[in-house]
């Protein structure tokens, strides 16, 4: 369907789903899964289900600032996708641009994620419009704490479960498990995931998004016929997830010779030592590492390289610079960073996509670990968790590359049809309440 004949449908529904759609990346996530849809047998009912949450929550969340003592208000929400296999999981997110419909996006991403892995959840995400850069950590923990308290009817161990996104960390964790803690009675660590390791944390969990990433790079890199020892990386996003790629392909000898962040990006053709880099950014900003030279961020999107990794925001790859990519393999850690437009263009190249449904999935998984094993009480070792998390991962990625082959379709559409497939089946199964 034509983008804006698409736009058109969407327009014409009632005001309430308007409320998700005026948003550019809940109408990619709604194309994607009607495109997705085309190729699969789904009872239309249930399609249009599942381009809606089941329940969205928006709060106000005042809190004192430190600089001048003046109450500020933030907006945050909590969206649940689906909760038809499980409780629902899925980060929250600390940054600027957050709203509505991309947080319900993000939602619907989750639960076709946690489809192709075959974990008992459905999706959902969270997220606060700020920014945690400018912000103490007293405001944060505030932030969190206040948060938290206002979501507390929708969330729970069996209910909801929240995990580390974008502008978010162990320690945001921390202050929600304690929170939530408190007001139950009881120490309860599996209200989230990516908590501490003390607190009931999983080993492991920290580098599990960057580290499933790079298990579909290797298989992708030998289906290829590329060396790694050959090719060359460039990598935005230097957070959690963009940082663990770096290194994880630097140890297994790849040239990582682009690096960006929010500050800025930086090149060196002869490969960074991610080692040196990893501990510059300890102690200032990345575009001042002096052995490199300073690029801009469109720059280190359309460098030459083998492998490309966006691994900060959604929506870099776009109908503007699609075409530009010089890129042999495209491999999304970031949620959405491909519009549909751009992946039209894309589709038309020799590119190789990991789409992020996959790209990605190593944290979820990973976050299903700790979750089994708070419950049980019962903790793994690292090397469990690498090995289980390996063995998924490439089942999954393995899965998605029969049903590209069989069914003809890109990577992005044999995942999304593999993940929306199940979480439909799983809704036709229980049937329509009452
Ligand atoms: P993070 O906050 O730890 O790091 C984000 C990085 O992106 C930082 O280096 C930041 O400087 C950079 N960045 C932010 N805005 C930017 C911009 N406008 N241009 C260039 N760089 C920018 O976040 P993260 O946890 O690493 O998450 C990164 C992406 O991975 C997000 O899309 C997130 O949804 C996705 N993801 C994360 C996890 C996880 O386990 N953390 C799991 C699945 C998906």
């Amino acid at each position: 369907m034509a983008i804006a004949e698409h736009e058109e449908t969407c327009l014409a529904k009632p005001r309430e789903v308007g409320v998700y759609e005026r948003s550019p990346m809940f109408r990619m996530a709604c194309r994607q899964l009607e495109l997705a849809a085309e190729h699969i047998d789904i009872d239309p009912g249930v399609l249009e289900r599942l381009k809606l949450p089941k329940r969205a929550v928006l709060v106000s969340i005042p809190i004192r600032m430190d600089s001048d003592g003046r109450t500020e208000n933030f907006i945050g929400y909590r969206v649940q996708h689906s909760l038809t296999s499980g409780p629902s999981k899925g980060g929250l997110r600390y940054h600027p641009s957050v709203d509505l419909g991309e947080v319900a996006a993000l939602a619907m991403f989750m639960s076709w994620k946690c489809g192709i892995m075959n974990l008992p959840f459905g999706g959902a995400k969270g997220g606060i419009a700020c920014d945690p850069e400018y912000m103490t950590i007293g405001e944060k923990e505030r932030l969190t704490r206040r948060f938290t308290e206002e979501v507390l009817a929708v969330i729970g161990p069996r209910k909801d479960v929240m995990a580390p996104d974008l502008g978010t960390d162990e320690q945001t964790m921390a202050w929600i498990m304690d929170t939530y803690s408190m007001k139950v009675g009881y120490c309860c660590p599996e209200i989230v995931t990516g908590k501490p390791v003390e607190l009931g944390g999983c080993v492991g969990r920290r580098q599990a998004t960057g580290r499933g990433m790079v298990y579909c790079i290797m298989e992708a890199l030998k289906e290829l016929k590329i060396e790694p020892g050959t090719a060359t990386v460039a990598i935005q996003g230097f957070g959690n997830v963009g940082s663990v790629v770096a290194k994880e392909l630097f140890d297994r000898g790849l040239k990582i010779i682009a690096i960006g962040d929010r500050t800025g990006a930086i090149y060196n053709k002869n490969g960074f030592d991610v080692d040196d880099v990893l501990r510059h950014v300890t102690r200032d900003r990345l575009v001042r590492y002096p052995k490199g030279e300073v690029i801009s961020q469109a720059e280190l999107l359309e460098c030459s390289c083998t492998v490309l990794v966006p691994a900060a925001i959604e929506r870099v790859i776009t109908e503007e610079n699609a075409s530009r990519l010089k890129c042999r393999l495209l491999a999304e850690a970031a949620n959405g960073p491909t519009t549909p437009e751009a992946d039209e263009i894309l589709n038309n190249s020799d590119i190789y996509i990991i789409p992020d449904i996959i790209g990605n999935a190593g944290g979820v998984t990973v976050s299903y670990f700790e979750w089994v094993q708070d419950l049980q009480q019962w903790m793994w070792t690292e090397e469990q968790i690498n090995r289980q998390l390996e063995e998924l991962m490439l089942r999954a990625f393995h899965k998605i590359r029969k049903q590209a082959r069989e069914r003809q379709l890109s990577m992005r559409m044999a995942a999304l049809t593999l993940g929306i497939e199940k979480a439909a089946r799983e809704k036709e199964r229980r049937g329509l309440f009452p």
